[in-house]
């Protein structure tokens, strides 16, 4: 399920071959994917004719701004994506919606779960609107650690039901809070109000951390999914705990869980992540260990460099 790296890659491949493009219809093959407005007319009325000025992203959801002021919102949900073809081309089974451009290419929504949804917003009010509850953005600077700590601490919830929580935090996924939980050396069932200052410090950078490495890689586990052009498996590398069931913990050796935790399957490792703090030489330890898994991932990815592909 695309998270939050997944669709800042999206939006990083897409933006050379939207930006500067101008709309030139809407295809809907399935009506429900088009959640507002909620007539195919009223939809095109704003993107037609409309020159695409940029992308961004908030969350999870995937954000195209027109020259108008519109905003074409996605989200991907279970299985969304998102692709620019030769608009002749032959479409793919689950097409559920496409743009067409002005250079006879086109920007395809596929998803076989059907819980992808667009919204076509006349502006920012509306966007405003849809975005309420939207917590924020992990990897912003005004995301502070003191802003961090603040909002964790009025909270009593069990820290893997917090993260997934959109309003808490914007765009971890069943992914990257396990990996960030592991990160952290936190049990995902201990409550949110009961961190220590030093293990909050260290969950604030184990987010960050989790999400960064993975955006630095083209949003492994989704690009590992979506594509057949070799680089399948590198996500299994890059992912420490997630998946990893029953295998070895690449810090301690021991033996990845798997558990139920706020309804989601959950990884962790019993040993790194106990339910008591962990000691401060253990920290110290973890956390070395931990940053020399994540280095050969931080390289940019705009370098050409390509750890382990
Ligand atoms: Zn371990």
């Amino acid at each position: 399920m695309p998270e939050l790296p997944e669709v800042e890659t999206t939006r990083r491949d897409l933006v050379p071959q939207l930006v500067g493009r101008r709309i030139v219809g809407l295809e809907l093959r399935w009506p429900r994917t088009l959640d507002r407005p909620p007539s195919r007319a009223a939809a095109e009325a704003l993107l037609v004719d409309q020159r695409i000025t940029g992308l961004r992203r908030r969350g999870k959801y995937l954000l195209i701004d027109l020259a108008s002021g519109a905003i074409l919102v996605i989200h991907l949900r279970m299985s969304g994506r998102l692709g620019v073809v030769v608009a002749e081309s032959q479409e793919p089974v689950h097409l559920r919606a496409a743009l067409l451009l002005d250079d006879g290419m086109a920007l395809r929504f596929v998803d076989m779960r059907k819980f992808g949804r667009l919204y076509v917003l006349t502006g920012a009010s509306e966007l405003d609107d849809l975005l309420v509850n939207v917590g924020p953005e992990p990897l912003e600077d005004e995301l502070t650690l003191a802003a961090f700590r603040e909002r964790l601490a009025q909270r009593r919830t069990r820290l893997k039901a917090l993260l997934l929580d959109q309003r808490f935090l914007a765009g971890l996924g069943n992914i990257y809070v396990d990996e960030a939980l592991f990160r952290a050396g936190l049990h995902p069932l201990r409550s949110a109000a009961e961190l220590t200052a030093r293990e909050t410090a260290r969950l604030y950078e184990a987010c960050r951390m989790a999400l960064t490495v993975a955006i630095n890689n083209g949003g492994t586990t989704f690009r590992s999914y979506r594509d057949g052009w070799g680089r399948r498996g590198r996500h299994r590398e890059l992912l420490l705990v997630y998946d990893r069931q029953d295998q070895p913990c690449y810090v301690c050796g021991g033996e990845i869980e798997k558990l139920r935790v706020a309804g989601r399957g959950t990884h962790l490792c019993p040993v790194c992540q106990p339910l008591d703090p962990l000691a401060p030489a253990t920290v110290a330890v973890r956390t070395r260990r931990v940053a020399e898994l994540d280095a050969p991932y931080l390289a940019s990815p705009s370098d050409g460099s390509k750890p382990h592909g």
